[in-house]
């Protein structure tokens, strides 16, 4: 027998598209709702958003927004971040089942066990980390800001810099210190776009540009790859969100191969009809941002799931780590 949700599933469901979105902004209204959507979200989550962006931006946005509740489209970590910079509001994260295989590659026990053993090192995390391992934690950063947090940090003291390895080895190479310990963590999104798909890609389209995006928190193999020189200069291009985007509209590229997850090419086809941009590695797709459906958002709206809350405590300590990554890189650079 169909439960009360299901019936809702499927009649959400079998809503046309202007009718679903309809249904969306009605009840965001209703609800005095902001609805904020990743990047890396599908086109029509991301078509009926108040604000498109990365985790950063979309956190500033929340932060910003007098709305009552904060639906975020996107996965559980930026929720979480949504929390702690706006404490009053509800925040609604979409589908609880909604994780980061990069924020779930180090837990608060193991970042507690690694800082036991480099007493007094500075603990610079990614923004793609729990809110636990960022409250243990000194300095958050992205991709877009993370060197000119590690040069914040005095040459004398070490640094532990999780949770992704790519991202490390390149703030390692651009700070040229040599005191800095990376976990070995990675986003199982972006490893799949190999040295390989590059390769193949750019012999396939050798007049293209290639975007390299630094963020949705996620550091790349493509990053890595730019960092040792694998690509060929003058073509290649590493990017934060608003500088892609920037540089979708001014391109007069025919071609633009994009190495990041497949979700940010909606919004550069937007910026650009006349130029193409196609995925380096098509597969390149986060099952965790997928997860967030009309039905579900649209379910999420009416009947407020998926609540988000943080300890208090773990709340206040995480913030200061994530209040000194807002303070270092303004949004003018486009993050
Ligand atoms: S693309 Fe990777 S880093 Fe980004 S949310 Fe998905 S699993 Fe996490």
């Amino acid at each position: 027998m169909s439960t009360a949700r299901d019936t809702a599933t499927i009649s959400d469901d079998a809503l046309g598209d202007e009718e679903w979105a309809r249904e969306v902004r009605r009840w965001a209204t209703r609800r005095d709702a902001i609805i904020l959507a990743h990047n890396y979200q599908r086109p029509e989550i991301q078509d009926v958003a108040d604000a498109v962006g990365d985790s950063l931006a979309l956190s500033r946005r929340a932060a910003a927004s007098d709305a009552a509740v904060i639906v975020f489209a996107g996965v559980a970590f930026m929720a979480e971040t949504a929390k702690i910079l706006a404490p009053d509001r509800t925040v609604l994260l979409p589908e609880p089942r909604a994780g980061c295989s990069l924020a779930d590659s180090i837990t608060a026990d193991q970042l507690r066990a690694w800082k036991a053993r480099h007493p007094g090192a500075v603990v610079v995390a990614y923004v793609n980390t729990s809110v636990e391992v960022k409250a243990e934690s000194d300095l958050c950063c992205t991709s877009a800001n993370a060197v000119e947090i590690v040069n914040s940090v005095p040459a004398s003291r070490e640094i532990l810099f999780l949770p992704d390895q790519f991202l490390g080895a390149h703030v390692q190479r651009l700070t040229g210190r040599d005191n800095i310990h990376v976990w070995m963590g990675e986003c199982h999104v972006h490893a799949e776009i190999t040295p390989q798909d590059l390769r193949e890609r750019v012999a396939q389209l050798p007049a293209a540009e290639l975007f390299i995006h630094p963020e949705c928190g996620c550091t790349t193999t493509a990053l890595w790859m730019a960092g040792r020189g694998d690509l060929p200069p003058g073509r290649t291009r590493v990017l934060s969100t608003g500088g892609m985007l920037e540089a979708a509209r001014t391109t007069t590229a025919s071609h633009v191969l994009v190495a990041t997850e497949t979700g940010m090419l909606h919004q550069l086809r937007r910026a650009n009809s006349a130029t193409r941009f196609e995925p380096v590695n098509p597969a390149a797709q986060c099952p965790y941002m997928q997860m967030i459906t009309p039905a579900v958002l649209l379910r999420s709206l009416r009947e407020g799931t998926h609540e988000v809350n943080v300890d208090p405590e773990v709340a206040r300590r995480a913030r200061r780590s994530v209040e000194a990554m807002i303070a270092v890189g303004a949004p003018s650079r486009g993050e």
